[in-house]
């Protein structure tokens, strides 16, 4: 069984307090704008992101920019309902798509952005 850091409950008092500043940072109100969710690529209606932590704090995750993702609904609760181990293979299975659909792509990638829903 693999080692689980976990945090003390003030620490998690902490971070928590923490991400509620940036929350309401210029930082996050883009991310949120840009309207993506951080797991999937899936393009999401800003209001139905949630900010979510990578590594969750109880694992000793932090609340700084690295670790905090807009996650879509889906997202947000497969990772509430897997195991660690299973969102691993979650998350190892989006990049797998995410590659799958780059290689069969024909159009350079750089006019992606301009439709994605073409994409799906
Ligand atoms: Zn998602």
């Amino acid at each position: 069984m693999a080692f689980i850091p976990s945090a003390s409950d003030e620490e998690i008092r902490r971070e928590k307090a923490k991400a509620r500043e940036l929350r309401a940072s210029a930082w996050w109100k883009r991310r949120l704008a840009a309207g993506r969710c951080g797991y999937c690529g899936r393009p999401t209606p800003p209001r139905e992101l949630t900010m979510d932590h990578r590594v969750p704090l109880v694992r000793g995750g932090r609340s700084a920019k690295g670790n905090l993702v807009p996650a879509c609904k889906a997202c947000n609760a497969a990772k509430k309902y897997l195991l660690p181990v299973e969102w691993e293979a979650y998350l190892a299975r989006l990049a797998d798509q995410a590659r799958v659909e780059e290689a069969s792509s024909s159009r350079p990638a750089e006019k992606d952005w301009t439709n994605p829903r073409e994409r799906s």
